[in-house]
């Protein structure tokens, strides 16, 4: 696996979000995650200063680094010009490498994040594909707009979208070109090698809890409404 910290260290969003914390908690008082989360921004900056690589394993493992919004108020704040946020970023991106993100139920969830937003981004250059999003997925949608999408030739025609079609508007068609040239970006920065990782570590833990994974697409599978589904609210709430 190597020095974990030696690998964080390596990373510029870490050595960018941290200078030294005086362990203020300004960045703590300002985190819209912190307010609803078991979460302080101003512990993860504290503990990565640690350089100790058993603390950076328990993060890695942990569901707190996947409770901040990146919302980089914090970076705002500090008066040491830290970026918390960076360094959260920069933990998660570990968390996958090494594979230990499926040792926490917010961990395994990049399952669901993977397969609804990065296989849509690929395969239709949108996050969230108005095809794609199912009412039994986004029950908060509601049956108006399960009625929009079932007569969506016609409505989205009168409210001016281009649904489907070449040229500007929204919901427009993206050429094979953009796509091809988003898949060769995700490619370059490790994007898809985070997609494979995600789905062969997901693999293993599902063998092991006795689950199907199903195949890089499935949205259905024992494995994927579980991670999808699953929330221990109680656990993350803030106390
Ligand atoms: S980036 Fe994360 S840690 Fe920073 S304020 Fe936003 S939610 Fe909190
Ligand atoms: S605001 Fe900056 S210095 Fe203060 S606790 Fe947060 S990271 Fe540390």
């Amino acid at each position: 696996m190597g020095k974990l910290f030696d690998r964080l260290n390596s990373d510029v969003r870490f050595v960018e979000g941290i200078n030294g914390c005086i362990n203020c908690g300004t960045c703590t008082a300002i985190c819209p995650a912190a307010e609803v989360y078991d979460y302080e921004p101003r512990t993860i900056a504290n503990l990565v200063q640690m350089r100790d690589d058993n603390v950076i394993e328990e993060l890695l493992k942990s569901d707190t680094i996947w409770y901040c919004g990146e919302c980089m108020s914090c970076k705002t704040r500090c008066p040491r010009n830290n970026a918390p946020g960076l360094l959260i970023q920069a933990l998660r991106g570990l968390s996958i490498e090494t594979g230990l993100f499926v040792e926490s139920e917010k961990g395994r969830q990049q399952l669901s994040l993977k397969r609804m937003l990065g296989n849509s981004i690929l395969e239709t250059g949108y996050c969230v594909h108005f095809d794609h999003a199912e009412l039994s997925m986004f029950p908060e949608l509601g049956p108006v707009w399960q009625w929009v999408r079932d007569n969506r030739e016609k409505v989205l025609a009168k409210v001016g979208a281009n649904y489907n079609g070449s040229g500007p508007g929204a919901m427009r068609k993206i050429s094979k070109e953009n796509l091809d040239e988003l898949e060769k970006i995700f490619e370059v920065t490790g994007g898809l090698d985070w997609f494979d990782k995600i789905e062969d570590v997901s693999a293993q833990k599902a063998k092991e809890l006795g689950m199907e994974k199903g195949d890089a697409t499935d949205k259905k599978s024992a494995y994927f409404t579980h991670v999808y589904r699953y929330n221990n609210a109680e656990k993350h709430r803030r106390k």
